[in-house]
């Protein structure tokens, strides 16, 4: 018996977002999850909606900033030693979409994307979700001068994609508009198409939106087997075994599993990043703020400020390195110098990682309708809406989408080392 007309694994931003858009089209939806709510990275991260950060993480720049914290134990970035062979392989991908030429068609299709995400986020007001926003744009800060350019350099290339521009600011302009920034900032741009929501109150504010809509949510069960039927889907999770029409794989880093009990190869891999509740906030801050030459974001909510940053590869699990995290809140007081020296307890988080820096999505190739949404890396949020939009579209009216071609599940091989 077919229980629902699609189930969707996974209730963070992604698999939330996809459900509410298939029950809006008149699906029978239900959504699992091994957790609760927003158990995976949906919950803890900056709550960015940042069209303006469209570059994937394999990128020229990455490779400088590789070089630049290599070593340093409260860096930005780190690639732990304790590696297997296929995240050796996965990083070796990587280190090849970071070419100029592989990096500049990503960053075009993400941005095709992104140019949609916040009237993605506007339909999903539109369609009675209730979450906190932010639309006063993302202030990026500098205290090196050098560090300027390639952002206005990458900016421009967005800008020609059709994404809205950004204003440059001497260091002055930045202490008017944020008067507790320090002397040592040296500049800024504000990007101000960028907005930012309280990611706990988006994935809540989803999941109470489906379940007016009808969707089902089934909490604290693991899926553990997937088998492909004819014309269906047969699931087990949390020891029940059932017959659902289509499944969407919105599993976050649990996705890669996932595909692999259908024998198909879905590259997404962890990379962990460290934050900090303030609360109540030490100060005010009129806008979402970027530490640019340290990679740390810096939100303010209604219920404090959050700091967010590192990228760390190797440790698929969300123990905290508290070094690199305090790695984070020190950063703040290069930029402002009032910040308190005491930090809070540091949480982290598993961004959904793929080789190429581009999300996966779309039907996997499967004989029977499974279809991928992962793999968003740190822009799960912002493109989370934009995402359940165009593949509820597809799998409600079986047509691809043109739009989601350049993330196709099927476009990832296996890794061949030839012999010298
Ligand atoms: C420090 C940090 C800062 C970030 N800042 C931003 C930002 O400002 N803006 C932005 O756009 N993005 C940001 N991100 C990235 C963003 O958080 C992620 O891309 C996004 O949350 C991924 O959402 P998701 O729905 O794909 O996966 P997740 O939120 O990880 O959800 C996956 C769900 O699948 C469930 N699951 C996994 N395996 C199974 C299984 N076998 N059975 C059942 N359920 C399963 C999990 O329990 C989980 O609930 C940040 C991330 C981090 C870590």
């Amino acid at each position: 018996m077919s229980q629902a007309d699609v189930t969707v694994v996974g209730t963070g931003a992604v698999g939330l977002s996809t459900a509410l858009f298939l029950a809006q089209g008149g699906a029978k939806v239900e959504v699992v999850d091994s957790g609760g709510i927003g158990a995976g990275a949906s919950r803890n991260n900056a709550g960015w909606i940042v069209p303006s950060m469209s570059e994937s993480v394999p990128s020229p720049a990455a490779l400088r900033t590789a070089a630049k914290w290599f070593g340093r134990g409260d860096g930005p970035l780190k690639v732990g030693w304790e590696l297997s062979a296929g995240y050796v392989a996965f990083l070796a991908r990587m280190l090849c979409a970071a070419r100029p030429s592989a990096y500049r068609r990503g960053l075009a299709a993400t941005a095709s994307l992104a140019v949609g995400a916040v009237a993605a986020f506007d339909e999903l007001v539109r369609l009675g979700v209730d979450f906190e926003r932010h639309a006063r744009g993302v202030l990026l800060l500098f205290v090196e001068e050098h560090g300027i350019q390639p952002h206005l350099d990458d900016l421009a290339v967005l800008a020609g994609l059709g994404l809205p521009g950004a204003e440059v600011l001497a260091g002055k302009d930045v202490r008017e508009l944020e008067p507790e920034a320090g002397q040592g900032v040296v500049g800024g741009i504000l990007c101000g198409g960028d907005q930012h929501v309280d990611p706990s109150s988006l994935v809540d504010g989803l999941a109470a939106a489906g379940a007016e809509a009808g969707v089902r949510l089934r909490l604290h069960a693991p899926v553990t087997r997937i088998v492909e039927g004819t014309g269906c889907v047969h699931l087990t999770a949390g020891g029940v075994t059932s017959s659902t029409g289509a499944v969407v794989l919105a599993a976050g880093v649990g996705t890669r599993s996932l595909a692999g009990m259908v024998a198909k190869r879905v590259s997404i891999r962890g990379g962990k990043g460290y934050g900090f509740d303030y609360r109540p906030a030490p100060f005010t801050l009129g806008h979402a703020v970027y530490l640019s030459d340290h990679k740390v974001a810096v939100t303010p909510l209604d219920r404090g400020i959050r700091l967010a940053g590192t990228m760390e590869f190797g440790a698929e699990n969300i123990e905290v390195d508290h070094r690199r995290a305090a790695g984070v809140a020190a950063a703040m007081r290069a930029y402002f110098p009032n910040w308190p020296v005491r930090a809070p307890r540091p949480w982290s988080g598993l961004r959904p990682m793929t080789p190429d820096g581009l999300p996966v999505i779309g039907h996997l190739p499967t004989r029977a309708p499974i279809y991928v949404a992962a793999g968003h890396a740190m822009l799960g949020i912002t493109l989370g809406p934009i995402t359940g939009q165009l593949l509820s579209r597809q799998i409600l009216t079986g047509e691809p989408d043109p739009l989601l071609a350049p993330f196709a599940p099927d476009r990832f091989r296996p890794v061949r080392f030839r012999r010298a």
